[in-house]
């Protein structure tokens, strides 16, 4: 929600279309943040050093921005359904070589969050249709693989919460088993690896599970000619 300065930029913006008070609403975010800093763009339009990779679901609750409280230049992001690293995915490893090799990233953050609509589609027997389910068949091996943990957990909220944990737990070791990581651990020892959970209904993140750089993995997946 923006704050209008100007009383007749909001009385124009109730009779806008939605699409174009977005238009608006950007104009009086840029403005307030000359006011604020009169050299923010042009500090901001020549350097980009974050020190963090976001890989997060696209749910519109869940803005990596917001809920850190960081600032444009200090989190690089991806977004998918259900913050998924899938190895076959080139728009994620894109953005993952560049985060690491370039920009040098310190830490990747995989961030899913309870509640979140993909991983429930995907426990169910539902036909999302093509696409939908090539992409959430990705979390039906997550629970296939937990499976003994996950079916003897009882309630059923208690037990999609833990395959939400489980399916960050999994996206982190699938970042672990990419030459994109072990590369970077062995000739820059990072970035160090974060799987976290944000919860809807406190706005609180959760840190559910970590791999420092150089932690070792199933020996199956590890390259020796990096
Ligand atoms: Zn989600």
């Amino acid at each position: 929600m923006i704050y209008y300065r100007n009383i007749e930029t909001f009385l124009i913006a109730q009779h806008m279309k939605s699409y174009e008070k977005l238009l608006v609403q950007n104009k009086e975010w840029a403005d307030q943040k000359v006011d604020q800093d009169p050299e923010y763009f042009e500090r901001l339009s020549k350097l980009q050093t974050p020190e963090f990779l976001w890989i997060g679901c696209s749910d519109s609750r869940v803005p990596a921005d917001r809920i850190t409280g960081t600032q444009p230049g200090e989190i690089f992001v991806h977004r998918n359904v259900a913050n998924l690293v899938i190895n076959t995915d080139v728009n994620l490893l894109s953005v993952l070589d560049f985060a690491v090799r370039i920009l040098k990233v310190r830490h990747v953050i995989v961030c899913g969050h309870y509640g979140c609509g993909g991983v429930k589609a995907a426990t169910t027997k539902t036909d999302q249709k093509q696409v939908l389910n090539m992409w959430l068949r990705n979390i039906k091996d997550v629970y296939r693989i937990h499976r003994s943990e996950l079916d003897a957990i009882k309630n059923e909220q208690e037990r999609y919460d833990r395959l939400v944990e489980l399916n960050v737990q999994e996206q982190v070791m699938n970042l672990a088993k990419t030459s994109i990581i072990q590369r970077a651990w062995k000739y820059d020892q990072q970035p160090h690896l974060h799987g976290w959970v944000y919860g809807l209904k406190d706005g609180i993140i959760k840190p559910v599970f970590e791999m420092t750089a150089g932690t070792h993995i199933d020996e199956l997946y590890e390259y020796d000619n990096l």
